[in-house]
């Protein structure tokens, strides 16, 4: 399994983790921020539990977003 944890307040809207993993990001048209797909929010960070066989693009979502407010973590 694996956790996904999104810092939203921070996103600059980029869109690269959108182009990374499609599956999982989609841009917000309202506030111009990424919205990490099906996750819950608590206090400005969104956190989602996944199977592995999304880790290759969110992990390349990670290390390509420039502001570094995605974190991929296995268990
Ligand atoms: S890559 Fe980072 S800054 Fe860019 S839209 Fe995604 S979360 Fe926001």
């Amino acid at each position: 399994m694996i956790r996904i944890i999104f810092q939203r307040q921070k996103c600059i809207g980029c869109g690269s983790c959108v182009e990374a993993a499609p599956d999982r990001w989609k841009m917000n048209n309202i506030d111009g921020k990424s919205i990490l797909i099906d996750a819950k929010g608590k206090k400005g960070f969104f956190t989602i539990e996944l199977t592995d066989d999304e880790y290759e693009q969110n992990i390349e979502a990670a290390d390509i977003c420039p502001v570094h407010i995605i974190r991929v973590e296995k268990y």
